[in-house]
């Protein structure tokens, strides 16, 4: 017998592990997507402040429904999008990862199934291998888009209880066209045994979308059976907070509450994610530059004669190399710190400011002379 006594599908299994080195080891880090730029003292100060009048009460349970958190939130969204998203369609939990932990425990299950389109987040399968939800990967056409006849037959083929798709796609930055969500919608709920089941669009990066590319919000009112997943973590400068959040129907917002744990966001997560939000402006107010930034890099790594993936996110994967791990290496040997992650041969970068990214361009071009 080995020790400890774990499932024996976990046994060995390596945790999730962007490496996270210190600051003095890579000083540039442009690896997990982050939003370079950190809140201002102005906004520092209302999150302390805010923290502290939470602080009076910890000795209560918060909010088990959070009720002010998912009214902002709703309002929040409702900026976006034709039609107001009303508190009842807003579920929030510790980063959308959360979010999509709890979907698979509800939707998903022994006996159920989960399908994504390869490259996809590496975390779905763990989330499906943890929930005991059976796990299925399509694949992605060469340029990272979905054929959308081939996904309706994988879907007929499948029957999924649970859709999973990141739009913009991690890791290729690649969005997903509304048409794409309506077949997917209209193909998982009609297939599923009885009453269909759901697809998850999960928008991490949608704030970062080319203009003229539409949000999935925009087609909840056409299908009860669209969730659409958004963080804190990415455009909205606040990784640290651990704050995710979804929109969909009223009732799948509620089928959750049975799930999760009870008071699973703490006072302190919802005073702090309650005044980031009044910080909105401010927080989400470098996107448009590193937007510009996103798609000058592109450019730069296209002059270079390197394969670039179009990116509606704030990273771009790019190669191919014969040893990505080299160039990720001589790379951090320069202190810049990317992710080894995507298909064989290429690598990704996040888009940090104009420094940091001045610092990745000349980096690559010392690292390639070696090849
Ligand atoms: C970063 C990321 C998230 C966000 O995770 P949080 O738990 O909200 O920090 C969700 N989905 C994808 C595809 C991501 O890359």
């Amino acid at each position: 017998m080995s020790f400890p006594p774990i499932r024996p599908e976990l046994a060995g299994i390596e945790p999730y592990g962007a490496p996270q080195l210190p600051a003095d080891v890579a000083p540039v880090q442009l690896n997990v997507n982050e939003n370079p730029y950190g809140p201002s003292d102005e906004c520092v100060a209302d999150i302390a402040a805010s923290a502290a009048e939470a602080a009076r009460t910890l000795n209560r349970y918060p909010d088990r429904e959070f009720v002010a958190l998912r009214t902002a939130l709703a309002s929040y969204l409702s900026r976006d999008v034709p039609g107001e998203i009303t508190p009842d369609r807003v579920w929030a939990a510790n980063g959308s990862n959360e979010v999509m932990l709890q979907l698979l425990q509800a939707f998903g299950g022994p006996g159920r199934t989960a399908l994504s389109f390869a490259p996809t987040y590496s975390m779905y399968p763990e989330y499906a291998r943890d929930t005991m939800t059976t796990w299925v990967a399509g694949r992605r056409e060469d340029d990272f888009s979905l054929d959308l006849d081939r996904a309706r037959a994988m879907v007929e083929e499948v029957r999924p209880d649970v859709v999973l798709l990141p739009s913009p796609n991690n890791p290729t930055g690649t969005a997903l066209p509304p048409e794409a969500v309506t077949v997917l919608c209209e193909a998982v709920g009609g297939s599923a045994g009885s009453g269909g089941g759901i697809v998850v669009v999960d928008e991490a990066y949608g704030e970062f979308r080319r203009s003229g590319v539409p949000s999935a919000l925009e087609l909840l009112p056409a299908h009860r059976n669209l969730v659409v997943t958004r963080t804190m973590s990415k455009a909205f400068a606040a990784a640290g907070l651990r704050l995710g959040y979804l929109a969909a129907d009223p009732a799948i917002c509620d089928a959750i509450r049975v799930v999760r744990l009870p008071y699973h966001l703490s006072a302190v997560t919802q005073a702090t994610a309650l005044a980031a939000l009044r910080h909105a402006p401010e927080l989400l107010g470098n996107v448009d530059q590193l937007r510009a930034q996103r798609d000058k890099t592109v450019a730069w790594l296209r002059d270079q004669g390197l394969e670039v993936a179009e990116s509606d996110a704030n990273f771009c994967l790019f190669g191919t190399f014969g040893d990505r791990h080299a160039v990720w290496q001589g790379l951090l040997d320069r202190g810049v710190l990317i992710r080894e992650t995507g298909p064989d041969g290429w690598l990704r970068v996040s888009i940090g400011t104009p420094t940091e990214m001045a610092a990745f361009e000349d980096a690559l071009v010392a690292v390639m002379k070696e090849l």
